[in-house]
């Protein structure tokens, strides 16, 4: 088995990095609101000049402020010499044939991360996969960016503008985005609740239509039922019993199911919102009937659903193969039988590398 792990304590788990800028100039996307409307004071410009500016960045998403029409010149200069409407650059874009689109954007220290968006016929409605980290520490044994390491968090602009950008770029209304690209988003909270804050009260993105996904950072999980938003939590669990889930996700040492579990149950208990279960499948690893049996057992009290995903190697399979679809469906069968809801995840973009961490890695390994 294939199962490189990498000590979580070389990196602080329980406080977000300070935020580092990367950039001449300061970024507005990413400034809510009230903080356009305290800069446009600063300026001497009337407040009703906040209102236009906020509506260029997230609802007409333009690039340059020489696009803001209804802003007068001088204006328009003076933000110019302060400040640049945002800071990625897209580095590479493909296309799937069953229409996602995977952008490679490269930032402002010329790390690279990427946002994927997807197009969901059956409710006919688009999804936007977003990034919070460059790299990721917790070096999940079968996810390409795991094998980056840690390399920083994204800044809350770098988070929004890949939403502002792929919405503009794309020309698609983009109603739902998820929390499940590069790095984990709980070990970047506090960017992570601030870019939550403007994609929902700027960009009017429901918090409904918002789903974060975590490897189990207990912590952050307590904090988030704390806040009682009406998110979408997913949590990876991939596997039903500590030893297993060890093998394979190096952070079960450091939070075990001993106390995930009870953090679940808190999460649910406190919000009343029903989580989602991640459930990679790995072959001869916890693919098994007595996996699915003890699965249920594990989640038999608990508020959720439980999403499938049968192993997909691209490239690397650092040492997994993909169970059979027979497999597969008996392992949803067992589960069923919990009385759970269980879906089996239909990939998109598989002919592109749409898969965590795949195109960054070949970028930033170039
Ligand atoms: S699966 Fe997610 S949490 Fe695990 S290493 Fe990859 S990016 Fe990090």
């Amino acid at each position: 088995m294939n199962a490189v792990l990498s000590p979580l304590s070389d990196i602080d788990t329980e406080t977000s990095a300070p935020a580092v800028s990367f950039t001449p100039k300061e970024v507005l996307l990413g400034m809510s609101l009230e903080a356009l409307r305290a800069l446009v004071k600063t300026m001497d410009e009337p407040a009703f000049r906040a209102e236009q500016l906020h509506q260029w960045l997230y609802v007409k998403c333009v690039r340059s402020f020489d696009e803001m029409t209804n802003l007068k010149k001088s204006f328009r200069d003076k933000l110019a010499e302060r400040f640049q409407v945002g800071s990625l650059v897209v580095d590479q874009k493909e296309s799937s044939q069953d229409g996602t689109v995977k952008y490679l954007f490269r930032l402002p220290d010329g790390k690279v991360v990427e946002s994927v968006l997807m197009y969901f016929e059956e409710r006919g409605s688009y999804a936007m996969c977003l990034s919070t980290q460059v790299g990721c520490a917790v070096n999940c044994g079968f996810c390409a960016t795991g094998k980056l390491g840690f390399m920083r968090n994204l800044s809350v602009s770098e988070i929004v503008e890949q939403y502002v950008y792929v919405q503009a770029d794309s020309g698609k209304e983009v109603r739902n985005i998820v929390f499940m690209g590069q790095g984990e988003p709980m070990l970047n909270y506090d960017n992570l609740m601030d870019a939550i804050e403007i994609l929902n009260r700027s960009a009017e993105v429901g918090m409904r239509h918002i789903t974060i996904s975590t490897s189990g950072v207990v912590p952050r999980i307590y904090d988030l039922a704390a806040k009682n938003m009406q998110l979408t939590l997913a949590v990876s669990l991939h596997a039903p019993d500590n030893e297993t889930r060890e093998a394979i996700m190096p952070i079960n040492r450091k939070w075990p199911l001993e106390s995930l579990m009870p953090a679940l149950h808190h999460y649910v208990d406190t919000t009343g919102k029903r989580l989602t279960i991640e459930y990679i499948l790995l072959a001869g690893v916890n693919d098994q009937p007595s996996h699915a049996h003890a699965l249920g057992a594990l989640l038999q009290t608990l508020k959720c659903n439980v999403n499938l995903i049968p192993y997909n190697p691209i490239g690397d399979d650092y040492g997994y193969k993909r169970p059979s679809g027979n497999v597969t469906h008996r392992f949803r069968e067992v589960l069923s039988g919990y009385g759970k809801k269980v879906t089996i995840r239909v990939e998109r973009g598989v002919d592109i590398a749409a898969a965590c961490g795949q195109l960054a890695n070949k970028v930033q390994d170039a």
